[in-house]
């Protein structure tokens, strides 16, 4: 394993470290017939020279002296050995070298040699030096993972590769070893790509790899047949999950809504749908944003409607992904209802609800033995709803009741009314409340006072959308058990005052 390159640098200033350098391009070499040379006749050129042997390279190692390995394996003529220090001519024919000398000065000569015939050189132990890395990987039969952290940070791709050992276990080598003896077959099944994508994920999801970790080979190689003999008419028609994606922090995205989102051709996604969720799906799926604006509503929910049904039709799976719950304020419902008029398949796929996420996110227990036995989801849009009225719905006399919380969804603009109408049906100015603004998210806000100044203290701190109200008693443990982010607002005032 290579220290971190800044070990090997001097320590007088960073030049040399690019603070956003251009992250490494992957690649996998063939090197079969190939020659490389390999620098050094030590037991870290012993492990080179084995792995690339492995990988069926012709190599050429080059010292003045070999430890008995490589001599072994000079004698037997399954290593050219290059006698002597180190000459640019060893670099002849050589598609790449490995610098694996415990000399500085030979590492940076071959690597100046490569450098001008534009072979490229790793340079054992030197990141800075070398102009190719070796990652640290995991193998398992054919299938390889491959880890760098571009020179920098060694020891964390060591950590990772510890991880993915444990839970990339043998079987997958076996499945990969299959998969590659079955090529051509799945490809004639299957030759359109779609189609051998579902054949690839019905073999994947079911119990094959089950099979495969409990050693039964024959019951594996019958499964994979019966799948292959399936009728895919099932997996050409389309069909849309509706996917919670959470209130941001792509931690809280459902085991489920993942595979349904690594599993998408579309994917229709709202702005309250954070980046670093849609970062988590498929790649080569189409990402259509349908965010609505306030006062198109309408307009644009039938658009998203015609979307889905104009992409399912297509045959695709359509993933519709909202912020926090898609039955939550989301219009989840009136999907599924025109989903099923349309005799599309569905299914729904629940995600943390913002109240939820704030709540834990700001340290504000919902319900509390002592504080409150009952939480309410409302929203009091009033700014931006088509009736301006819809605020006297709601049943005020009971939503001004003590010893409950009340959450609160799209209540930016709408907070001068929220506090007339509890504080004229009973409820005291003294209730303390906690607004979160980007909740769960690296830039979340919370802003904590009583019912009194409700509107003013989120006037003075220009709260923005998305923001969640949380009234009630339970409020005030925000200046205790808050532990995410920025201290609560009010608090680190009185912290300035005290
Ligand atoms: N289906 C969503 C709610 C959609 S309504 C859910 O279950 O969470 C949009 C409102 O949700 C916003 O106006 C805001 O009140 C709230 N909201 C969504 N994400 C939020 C977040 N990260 N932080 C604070 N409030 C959020």
């Amino acid at each position: 394993m290579r220290r971190a390159a800044s070990v090997d640098l001097p320590t007088s200033g960073c030049t040399n470290m690019d603070p956003s350098p251009s992250p490494l391009f992957p690649l996998f070499a063939d090197l079969r017939g190939r020659t490389v040379l390999v620098v050094g006749g030590g037991p870290v050129a012993r492990r080179k020279t084995e792995a690339l042997l492995a990988a069926g390279a012709r190599v050429r190692v080059g010292a003045p002296r070999l430890i008995a390995e490589l001599a072994a394996l000079a004698g037997a003529g399954t290593i050219e050995h290059r006698d002597g220090d180190f000459a640019e001519g060893w670099l002849d024919d050589a598609w790449l070298a490995i610098a694996a000398t415990d000399d500085a000065a030979i590492n940076t000569a071959v690597a100046a040699a490569g450098e001008a015939r534009r072979i490229l050189v790793n340079v054992v132990d030197d990141a800075e030096a070398s102009s190719f890395h070796v990652p640290a990987r995991i193998e398992r039969g054919p299938l390889q993972i491959a880890i760098s952290s571009g020179g920098g940070a060694p020891m964390l791709a060591r950590h990772l590769r510890e991880r993915f050992e444990t839970q990339v276990d043998e079987a997958f080598g076996a499945l990969a070893a299959l998969l590659t003896r079955e090529r051509e077959r799945i490809r004639a099944r299957y030759p359109g790509l779609r189609e051998r994508r579902r054949f690839f994920e019905r073999v994947l999801e079911g119990p094959l790899l089950q099979r495969l970790r409990q050693g039964k080979a024959l019951a594996a190689g019958r499964i994979f047949d019966a799948a292959l003999a399936a009728s895919s008419s099932k997996a050409a028609h389309g069909s849309v999950v509706l996917v919670g994606a959470g209130p941001g922090d792509p931690g809280l995205l459902t085991l489920r809504g993942l595979r349904a989102l690594n599993e998408a051709d579309v994917i229709l996604h709202d702005r309250l749908v954070s980046a670093e969720v849609l970062a988590l799906a498929r790649r080569d799926a189409e990402f259509i944003e349908v965010g609505k604006q306030a006062n198109q509503h309408h307009v644009t929910q039938d658009r998203i409607h015609a979307l889905m049904l104009q992409h399912a039709r297509a045959g695709k799976r359509v993933v519709r992904l909202k912020g926090g719950d898609p039955f939550v304020f989301g219009r989840g419902g009136e999907e599924l209802e025109f989903l099923r008029a349309h005799g599309i398949a569905y299914e729904v796929v629940p995600g943390i609800t913002a109240a939820l996420a704030c709540a834990a996110y700001a340290g504000v227990p919902l319900t509390h033995r002592a504080h409150a036995q009952s939480v309410r989801f409302l929203t009091a849009h009033a700014a931006d709803a088509p009736d301006p009225q819809s605020l006297d719905t709601l049943d005020w006399r009971s939503l001004a009741a003590e010893r409950q919380t009340l959450a609160v969804y799209m209540g930016v603009g709408g907070l001068d009314a929220l506090r007339e109408r509890l504080v004229a049906h009973g409820r005291s100015p003294a209730t303390p409340f906690a607004l979160i603004e980007n909740g769960s998210r690296p830039n979340q806000r919370v802003i904590v006072g009583t019912l009194g100044d409700l509107p003013e203290r989120a006037r003075e701190h220009a709260v923005q959308s998305p923001a969640l109200l949380i009234l009630g008693e339970v409020a005030a443990l925000a200046a205790e058990l808050h532990w995410f982010g920025a201290l609560p607002l009010s608090a680190s005032r009185l912290a300035r005052a005290a």
